[in-house]
């Protein structure tokens, strides 16, 4: 039977494609005369549609005189097409139909995709068509957008993931040394200089590398697979095809004297990372037998007797990990990634030793890998496969798009990526052959001085990293080549963790239940659970918050359970690891006034991980030394929160401002510099006694079984009762009326960026009214915010709008980080607020604001996408205290009777900046850096006189009064049990 049957004027593919049994969606494979390849997927019951296209084309291909032209071309296609010219309509089209955006470029493939309500999958298919067919690239458009790619730059400069990625690419060879982001000189100065028209360069290799043959597509909505068909024949046969080859690269990808090296860089934060990358057969042809995964799940392994446990006992790491680097077709990396502790930052060398060790120990099984191991990944593989939840539309056609532009066999395009079908134990030992000393080269990282090292003596072309290359010592190659590994290394046992049992419970439903069921209320503890009546996937989640007021008490409380929780994370990581394996999911964290503890994964042993974290915790045992380890990470991560992007301080800044209770960055760090182990023994035994909990099980656990839960966490911790008062929640500290600004240094003096968070309080979160009133105007000014600030105005590549809830209070918010002062910044906002938004207003047509009413109720009518979805969004409600499961249904019935002068009310009342009655916040986050040509603009006269400026935050907030507690929106239904 031929594999592709002819039609008029395509082809479609004629075996069904491999996928997943828990998958209820319909695919079909065609591909069009001018050899574009699609995957339309029918699931009758979405409430979104979306498309993916992806382009094999990425920074790759840069020319050597124009880098990051792939990623500027990326950014040019959305700013207008011959039958849609307006720049920005795509995006204007979309946020009316309830819809976004987004794309992405890397090394070999740009990725577009967008997703928008059902209704507008036609028009939103037609424009985003065009961007393959008929761009503009519009002069005007080709200069402004030029300084979004500058400013998307300069965000990243600060940041040591791009300096580390860039630094270790720049000392590879050309294309993979290319510079991917571009910047102005590299996009438009130079350029000019050299005679070339930015533009028509663009316009030239957009015709070179644009062609049908190598983009994929994917399309997803409600409609039947015929006429989705009809849909991709229609809009994409256009698409011209051209003569130009699949983009191949040499394999020869690092000078000969890269081999053996060790790249010593220093970084901005205060971290210390020892890389080890290996040249690695391509992967990509072995896709069946997934050697790699193979390896990366041993070297990987973190449970008895791997390598990450030895480093650890050591003291010399906090964590490892391994697996693929990049790769593009020719070349494939394979990385292991230490984070080093103060102590095993001298020992590197040492490490290096040890990771070879094992590498060897690995070698030795290699003529006969132990085949129950990969039995066990293939299973486990299967085992997800199988159960794989289903994903959000735009997530789905996105990855789907990129995947499709693997060799797969067609059938596979849906499984290949997961499923391991064979074992090739030659395969295997090929693969691991090429993790030698011969294949690799060693990236060492830090921020101080490295005992031993030379001087840094060379600088980064693009981000100005210094660093500096020597080979790998003799002396160590010898230790390495002449040592063998500690008998205490083995490979992994097998893993306990795999589920066995997958029964679920399927009953007819006709509408799933929007409130879940509280099963106990005692004094101590509160029982939610909710059968899962949906997905029907052998899945669970078990959330546990302890509630305790000893959390709050001052900020070394705060630090201090922090501590404990990662003391606690500390201890089970050995024994749970095999779980994470096996498909489970786990975390600890501090709520801001608890503990929360969330499990997930399959039903079959979920509560014995429960159970074993549960009694950790109540009799965790502290030992000296993993202390010292943790207390020391967490006071860097603490240190290091100063050199992080001015937008990450101003929005901190603003919590702090708004927020009762809220320790700043600097007086953590304070306090745990202070912090001894008995500290936390003791705040531990103080956190435990006396709390309060609240428990929510959701998905295949009967109600039986969701109380035993219960009663076996209460045997464990047996607590004893906070009083009434002591379980109220957390509150926010309400924007005093009129204008407030608080400014601050941004820290890092490097740093050429400031920030704004421009913020307009409007009144209490649990306002039915207000709240609709609120979300319908941000719905109306989030593109228009975007278009003016960022497309017209490119005041820099970060601008955001939305809605801010906390607590007892909410509002509407502007972030922009830029690199112009936020005094500017704050006026920009406000002439936004009262020239775009007035007009935009005053001018709006009845329709259009139908419109807009519409897309926001769509949003709002959104069903969650799959179990995870839906226990998250049931968590939302009822950690935050308010208990509004009816929340959207509920805002759909306000946002109907929503009228036009009820908005403009709103924005003249609450938004604008005439208004008295309003409640102003801005922080102003100010660069110690501002570039010379904006120096000007930081010009104190130019604020409106109504602002009081604080310049620290105890003196704003001696002016705020609390704003009520969060509370049930209805009385809350008797429980079930009596106790
Ligand atoms: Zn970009």
């Amino acid at each position: 039977m031929a594999t592709w049957k002819q039609k008029n004027g395509f082809q479609q593919f004629t075996k069904e494609l491999e996928k997943s049994s828990n998958d209820k969606r319909n695919y079909r494979l065609i591909r069009l005369h001018n050899n574009l390849e699609c995957l339309l997927i029918n699931d009758k019951d979405t409430d979104k549609s979306s498309v993916a296209m992806d382009v094999k084309a990425g920074h790759l291909l840069d020319p050597k005189e124009l880098q990051g032209l792939a990623h500027f071309n990326e950014h040019m296609l959305f700013l207008g097409t011959s039958k849609y010219p307006v720049e920005n309509d795509y995006q204007d089209y979309l946020s009316k139909n309830s819809g976004y955006s987004n794309a992405y470029t890397d090394m070999i493939d740009t990725n577009y995709y967008f997703t928008c309500s059902t209704n507008a999958l036609k028009g939103a298919v037609d424009r985003f068509s065009q961007f393959f067919i008929a761009p503009l690239f519009t002069q005007s458009c080709t200069q402004r957008e030029v300084k979004a790619v500058d400013s998307e730059n300069k965000k990243n400069l600060q940041s040591d993931l791009w300096r580390l990625f860039q630094l270790e690419k720049g000392l590879s060879n050309p294309p993979l040394s290319n510079f991917g982001t571009g910047n102005w000189d590299t996009l438009y100065a130079e350029p000019s200089l050299k005679g070339m028209d930015p533009r028509e360069e663009l316009i030239k290799w957009y015709e070179t590398h644009y062609s049908s043959h190598l983009m994929k597509l994917c399309v997803f909505g409600k409609e039947s697979l015929d006429e989705l068909e009809q849909l991709a024949v229609e809009n994409f046969s256009a698409i011209p095809q051209r003569d130009i080859p699949q983009p191949q690269f040499s394999s020869d990808v690092w000078p000969r004297d890269a081999y053996k090296s060790i790249i010593f860089a220093e970084t901005i934060k205060d971290i210390r990372q020892l890389a080890l990358t290996f040249t690695f057969p391509e992967q990509d042809a072995h896709y069946n037998t997934k050697p790699g995964n193979f390896l990366s799940h041993i070297l990987g392994y973190e449970g008895k007797g791997s390598l990450c446990s030895y480093l650890k006992q050591l003291g010399y790491i906090n964590s490892l990990s391994a697996g693929f680097g990049f790769s593009a077709p020719g070349f494939e990396f394979f990385k292991i990634n230490l984070d080093l502790t103060s102590q095993g930052i001298g020992k590197w060398k040492e490490c290096l030793v040890f990771i070879f060790n094992y590498i060897d120990m690995m070698k030795r099984f290699s003529d006969n890998p132990p085949e129950y191991l990969f039995k066990e990944t293939q299973d486990l593989a299967a085992i997800a496969f199988r159960f794989k939840e289903q994903g959000q539309p735009e997530k789905v056609t996105s990855s789907v798009a990129r995947l499709m532009q693997k060799p797969y066999d067609r059938e596979h395009i849906l499984s290949g990526s997961h499923v391991i079908r064979e074992y090739d134990p030659q395969c295997i030992k090929q693969s691991l052959d090429a993790l030698s000393l011969d294949n690799c080269r060693v990236m060492l990282a830090a921020k101080d001085p490295i005992e031993g090292v030379g001087e840094l003596d060379q600088v980064e072309k693009w981000y100005g990293t210094k660093y500096r290359v020597d080979k790998l010592p003799e002396e160590l190659l010898e230790k390495i080549n002449n040592s063998s590994s500690p008998p205490e290394m083995h490979l992994p046992h097998p893993n306990d963790f795999i589920p066995t049992e997958f029964n679920v419970e399927k009953k007819d439903v006709t509408e799933p239940a929007v409130v879940p069921t509280l099963l106990r209320d005692t004094n101590t503890l509160r029982l939610w659970h909710k059968k899962d009546d949906q997905w029907w996937v052998p899945k669970a989640h078990v959330y546990v918050v302890m509630r305790s007021p000893a959390v709050l008490e001052s900020a070394k409380a705060s630090v201090t359970t922090r501590l404990f929780n990662e003391i606690l994370l500390d201890e089970m990581n050995e024994y749970a690891y095999d779980a994470e394996c096996a498909g489970f999911a786990y975390s600890v964290e501090s709520t801001g006034d608890g503990i929360l503890v969330h499990v997930k994964g399959y039903n079959d042993k979920l509560t014995t991980l429960l159970h074993q974290i549960v009694s950790t915790m109540k009799n965790l045992p502290i030992r000296e030394e993993r202390f010292n380890v943790i207390k020391e990470r967490i006071e860097r991560v603490y240190a290091n929160f100063s050199m992080d992007a001015p937008l990450m301080h101003a929005n901190v800044s603003t919590y702090s401002l708004t927020q009762k209770a809220f320790f700043t960055f600097e007086e953590r760090l304070d306090a745990v510099k202070q912090i001894t182990k008995g500290d936390v023994e003791q705040h531990a035994k103080n956190l435990l006694d006396r709390l309060h909990m609240e428990l929510f099980v959701h998905g295949n656990v009967t109600d039986e079984a969701a109380v035993k839960i219960s009663r076996d966490v209460e045997d464990v911790i047996q607590p004893s009762a906070l009083s009434e008062e002591e379980r109220q929640s957390l509150q926010s500290s309400l924007v005093p009326k009129g204008d407030h600004i608080y400014t601050k240094h941004v820290p890092n003096k490097a740093q050429v960026n400031s920030a704004i968070e421009y913020y307009n309080e409007v009144g209490d979160v649990a306002d039915l009214d207000l709240r609709t009133k609120l979300s319908l105007f941000a719905q109306i000014a989030h593109e228009p915010a975007f278009d003016q600030l960022r497309t017209k105005e490119q005041l820099g590549y970060m601008v955001f709008s939305g809605v801010r809830k906390s607590i007892g209070a909410m509002g509407f918010r502007v972030l922009i980080q830029s690199e112009r002062p936020p005094i500017y910044l704050e006026g920009r906002v406000e002439e936004f607020f009262n020239v775009t938004i007035k007009n935009l207003l005053e001018e709006m047509s009845e329709e259009e604001f139908e419109k807009s009413k519409n897309s926001l109720i769509e949003e709002k009518l959104e069903k969650p996408k799959n179990l995870n979805n839906e226990a998250s969004r049931l968590w939302l409600e009822l950690s935050g205290g308010y208990y509004d499961f009816h929340r959207r249904t509920n805002e759909v019935e306000s946002i109907k009777k929503l009228t036009k002068q009820d908005i403009m009310d709103f924005f003249y009342t609450y938004i604008h900046q005439f208004s008295d009655k309003r409640n102003k916040l801005s922080t102003h986050l100010i660069s110690q850096s501002i570039p010379d040509q904006y120096k000007d603009l930081n010009d104190a006269s130019a604020l409106r006189s109504s602002n009081i400026i604080y310049d620290d935050i105890a003196s704003y907030k001696n002016k705020t009064v609390p704003s009520t507690h969060a509370h049930p929106v209805a009385p809350i239904a008797q429980p079930a049990m009596n106790n």
